[in-house]
């Protein structure tokens, strides 16, 4: 049997001007190409219009041209969605499923963008961590999520478009850094018809801390928040088994004071409060005692009921008194609400199911 072609759109730019070098071509064909397949968005050899009838024809020998192939698509439907939550669930070329989500809000177009298929940090609170790491996705199946719920938005009106990019769906996307940091090269590129300020790309984190120093020296100046959820070591490992464990809130705290002292850029604390677990007085104390010293806000965000775990949503008089509390310590604190609860296309609540997206016929 034959294998199958590899997709030009899984390469990197370098992996690219490898793949032409060895076809005896010169490298400059590659930012060439790469402007076809991503800005563009050429979805045949033929379209290419600046190459040569030779080396489109050896490219349609060597390879293929396939973007993810949207599954399905939903809409919130909850009231209190003025403007639709969408999410979409691809299908990858190897038959793996990821979701992402378009958010409106305050005047904001959101593209959360899944970075691996499935998760090996088996999070309590989080559906995609009860599937297990399938594999990281590649830059390309990156930004054809954005391009995909880019296109959902600008079909509708075409004077919209993303806004926002945050990699916050499935996946720990700090453990696929190069692949993200190659899509965000892409999405940001100033030549492509897509391309956003770095500014409006948010990398979430559980807190990989090598990756995180990483991404402080290579200048990336995007923005980066982390799932803190807890500011007792013990706590954090009963919520977040692998990632506690595997790197401690002290190491985390210092890495992270580092990252803003270098960077001059805040981090975002995102704390998921829940019920009777993390919303106690002594919680937020804690949590001060750790966000006190370097550059971050905290944003407290609400715990998106999940079929199978069991944690609950604190009611909002504890939100407001934790919140309070914070803000009494002089940190800068933000309440965000939860969008999309209705499709599960919230935080913590994409899991890529087949089994809730039966395939159309
Ligand atoms: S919260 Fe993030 S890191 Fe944890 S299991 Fe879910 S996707 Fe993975």
């Amino acid at each position: 049997m034959t294998e199958p072609l590899p997709n030009i759109l899984d390469l990197t730019l370098a992996e690219l001007k490898n793949a032409l070098a060895s076809m005896g071509e010169p490298q400059y064909r590659a930012a060439q190409i790469h402007q076809w397949l991503f800005s563009h968005r050429a979805g045949d050899f033929e379209a290419m219009s600046t190459l040569g009838v030779a080396l489109r024809r050896k490219l349609a020998e060597a390879f293929v041209i396939q973007t993810p192939v949207t599954v399905s698509h939903q809409e919130c439907t909850e009231e209190a969605c003025g403007n639709p939550t969408e999410k979409l669930l691809l299908k990858l070329y190897d038959g793996e499923l990821v979701e992402t989500v378009l958010i409106r809000a305050a005047g904001r177009l959101t593209a959360c963008v899944s970075s691996q298929a499935g998760c090996a940090f088996g999070c309590a609170f989080c559906a995609t961590g009860k599937t297990g790491l399938k594999r990281n996705l590649t830059a390309g199946e990156m930004t054809a999520q954005v391009y995909a719920l880019n296109d959902i938005a600008t079909t509708r009106d075409p004077l919209e478009k993303i806004t926002n990019i945050v990699f916050m769906g499935m996946g720990e996307p700090l453990m696929n850094t190069d692949n993200v940091i190659e899509a965000i090269e892409t999405l940001t590129s100033r030549n492509y018809r897509f391309s956003l300020s770095r500014k409006k790309i948010t990398i979430s984190t559980v807190g990989v801390i090598p990756e995180i120093r990483r991404l402080a020296a290579c200048g990336m100046k995007t923005k980066l928040a982390v799932s803190l959820h807890s500011a007792n070591q013990e706590k954090r490992e009963t919520l977040m088994p692998v990632a506690a464990r595997n790197y401690p809130l002290g190491e985390l705290r210092k890495a992270l004071a580092d990252y803003t002292a270098k960077t001059g850029m805040p981090v975002t604390l995102v704390y998921m409060l829940l019920d009777g677990i993390n919303d106690s007085a002594e919680d937020a104390k804690t949590l001060a005692r750790f966000a006190h010293g370097f550059l971050c806000k905290i944003n407290l965000i609400d715990y998106n009921s999940i079929i199978n775990i069991k944690f609950k949503p604190v009611n909002s008089a504890v939100r407001d008194r934790f919140q309070q509390y914070l803000q009494d310590s002089g940190l800068h604190v933000t309440v965000r609400k939860s969008y999309g609860t209705s499709i599960n296309a919230a935080c913590g609540q994409l899991a890529a199911s087949a089994v809730r997206h039966p395939e159309p016929q």
